[in-house]
């Protein structure tokens, strides 16, 4: 006999919240764009089970090879695609599927990722300035800190990383990378401590840069844009869609899309304000700390 584990890999974040707003029903068709570990795509199979069927999307390959173990035998149906969210029309003709139930989008790395030290999104973890969410495609940070000018990473760190020193760490950078190439994350990570000014901060001083770096690596911002202007043509009438982001440049662009949509008659916004987890998950699930959740509604 064969026994589960029920632990999620990757804790999910607000999942009560999710799981709620999405108001889910049997033999839905529900859409998990960024389906990770599978902490929430479990959950919303056990709603819409025995017909429903799971429809999971993510970049990363890996994950998903140890998604479809964890995923599998829990007496619903479910699909996996490895593909960029922001292709969501490519991947529901392959799945043969006109429009869906439910949308979830939980944005960012999951912590799985952020664990593993080879895949370089942790300032804290010795491993190459790496972080591609999808590794089959070529460009790293690092192919990105070597070619960049100081004038570009000055941008990207202020855009991106909303960093205040943005312009001293860019000339550090620079000079720095004239001398050895940037290759490893605590290399850089060391770098940022040696010149901004230290502060008892509750952040590291590497944060914003990483943040920035990953977010121009992986075009999140991009994709979501795109992913958030066409979704709606793939959901049926009252279908809902939750976004978690987890952090300001992504949710002032959930947030703007809704309204966009609300003035176009597409969506109705369920949630005037975004809904934040409560203290006892922060206190459990640190990663859910700056969460916050959008849900709207296909009109
Ligand atoms: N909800 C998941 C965790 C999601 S973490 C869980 O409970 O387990 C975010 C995931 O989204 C990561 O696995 C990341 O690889 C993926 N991702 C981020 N941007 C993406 C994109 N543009 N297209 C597809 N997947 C993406």
């Amino acid at each position: 006999m064969s026994s589960i584990d029920d632990s999620p890999p990757h804790e999910p974040v607000m999942v009560e919240e999710v799981l709620e707003n999405l108001c889910l029903h049997p033999g839905d068709i529900i859409l998990d764009c960024t389906v990770g570990g599978g902490g929430h795509a479990i959950k919303i199979m056990d709603k819409i089970k025995p017909d429903g069927c799971l429809i999971g999307i993510d970049k990363d390959f890996e994950m998903l090879n140890m998604t479809k173990q964890y995923l599998s035998n829990r007496g619903c149906s479910f699909r996996l695609y490895h593909a960029n969210y922001s292709d969501v029309d490519e991947v529901l003709k392959m799945a043969n599927i006109d429009k869906v139930h439910g949308v979830l989008l939980d944005l960012g790395v999951s912590s799985l990722q952020f664990d593993m030290a080879e895949r370089g999104f942790s300032f804290s973890k010795e491993g190459r300035l790496d972080m591609r969410m999808d590794r089959s495609s070529s460009f790293t940070a690092q192919d990105l800190l070597r070619k960049i000018s100081e004038r570009e990473l000055e941008e990207l760190l202020r855009k991106y990383g909303e960093e205040r020193w943005s312009k001293r760490i860019a000339r550090r950078v620079i000079k720095e990378r004239s001398e050895c190439e940037l290759k490893s994350t605590t290399q850089l990570a060391k770098l940022i401590e040696r010149t901004v000014p230290v502060k008892k901060s509750r952040i590291h001083p590497a944060t914003k840069v990483f943040q920035a770096l990953r977010i121009a690596v992986n075009r999140e911002l991009e994709n979501l844009e795109i992913f958030l202007n066409k979704i709606h043509n793939f959901m049926e009438k009252g279908a809902r869609i939750a976004v978690i982001s987890f952090h300001s440049l992504e949710d002032r662009i959930v947030k703007n899309s809704f309204i966009e949509m609300a003035d176009k008659n597409i969506f109705h916004i369920v949630t005037k304000k975004p809904l934040r987890p409560g203290a006892s998950e922060i206190g459990k699930n640190v990663r859910s700390r700056s969460a916050k959740l959008r849900v709207a509604e296909r009109i």
